[in-house]
């Protein structure tokens, strides 16, 4: 089969497509013959060797994916050879014509779902709903701020709160974010590079604030957040890149609090609850992923560098 595989740690370019042999599946094992892999950021910070997990070299990136189940190995019941599925992490990686997975990462793919919607799900609709409903435990009626809801967890955060009877708002970069962000239904989107978006956003909750933040750059907002968070507020990093300097007394005066999350602490009871909703929602249509851009697997280095770029407007995927 053909595989991105990265032999250096390094800048984008260090991802070349090469033939590597087919893997075959072991017990508890099912090999996926993939149709879209999805691009997410982790992705960019685990090449350049610098992240915390550090794969052996070489290795093929990527957790996420949709396709069609080629084969299974001995005692997998979940799904069979031939099933429409999608992926939320793969024993050997992703980015590639086919990828093993353990089962317990393989998901049913409704057939409402296009395998390129399909390979956007694995990790930025798990972060949103972990992030709403396993971190913040938002209930229906509470007041949501989707801050970066433009790009692949952001639209997903939106849908997932929107569905659960959430007053959702959202923030984007550019136009185009912005009026993808409107189409989602959120009920007011602010430009979170204007530097009054967080008085606008405190303004339009008629001075109460959020009850939840969902945040994607907390080291550029989190000082901010603090100060428009309704009392009782939860603030949950989802995303950073760098340190942020906040006043602690802004979290006293409102009994908030900031909760971090990673989807790799994820304990396996909590992922089998969140991908049984992620299906559901799937297969009702209130979750519709948006693909920003397809590319085809050889561009792995162009879709680095597009993700790490502003101006998201949806998810970026490769195609074999
Ligand atoms: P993405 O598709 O590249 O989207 C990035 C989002 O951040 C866009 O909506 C972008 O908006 C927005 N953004 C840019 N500048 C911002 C600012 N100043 N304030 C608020 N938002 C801003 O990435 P993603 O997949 O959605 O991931 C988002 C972040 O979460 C990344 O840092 C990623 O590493 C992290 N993440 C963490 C976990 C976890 O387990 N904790 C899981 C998944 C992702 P514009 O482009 O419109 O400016």
């Amino acid at each position: 089969m053909k595989a991105i595989r990265v032999r250096a740690f390094g800048l984008p370019e260090v991802m070349r497509l090469e033939e590597v042999p087919d893997p075959a599946p072991g017990p508890g094992q099912v090999l996926v013959r993939i149709r879209a892999a999805g691009v997410n950021p982790v992705e960019t910070y685990i090449r350049t060797g610098t992240y915390a997990r550090r794969p052996a070299l070489p290795y093929t990136p990527g957790n996420d994916a949709a396709g069609i189940v080629d084969a299974v190995g001995d005692g997998v019941r979940r799904v069979s050879a031939g099933d429409r599925v999608y992926t939320s992490e793969t024993v050997t990686g992703a980015y590639a014509e086919l990828a093993l997975c353990d089962a317990t990462r393989v998901h049913p793919l409704p057939g409402s779902a296009s395998y390129a919607q399909g390979a956007a799900v694995g990790v930025p609709y798990a972060t949103a709903w972990r992030a709403c409903f396993q971190r913040a435990r938002a209930v229906p009626g509470e007041t949501v701020l989707v801050h970066g809801a433009s790009g692949g967890v952001g639209i997903a955060a939106v849908q997932i709160a929107l569905a659960a009877g959430l007053r959702v708002f959202g923030t984007a970069g550019t136009a185009d974010g912005i009026a993808l962000v409107l189409r989602e239904g959120v009920h007011v989107v602010f430009d979170h590079r204007s530097a009054g978006h967080m008085e606008e956003a405190m303004a339009a909750t008629g001075g109460r604030g959020f009850d939840v933040i969902l945040e994607m750059l907390a080291n550029a907002n989190l000082a901010g957040d603090l100060k428009i968070l309704a009392m009782g507020g939860r603030v949950v990093v989802i995303g950073s890149r760098g340190t942020a300097e906040i006043d602690p007394r802004d979290t006293m005066a409102r009994d908030a609090s900031i909760l971090g999350m990673s989807l790799f602490n994820m304990p396996d009871a909590d992922r089998a609850v969140v991908h049984a909703a992620l299906v559901a929602g799937l297969g009702s249509g209130t979750l519709r992923p948006v693909i920003g851009r397809e590319l085809p697997l050889s561009a792995a280095p162009e879709s680095h560098v597009a993700v790490m770029s502003p101006g998201a407007r949806g998810k970026i995927v490769l195609l074999p």
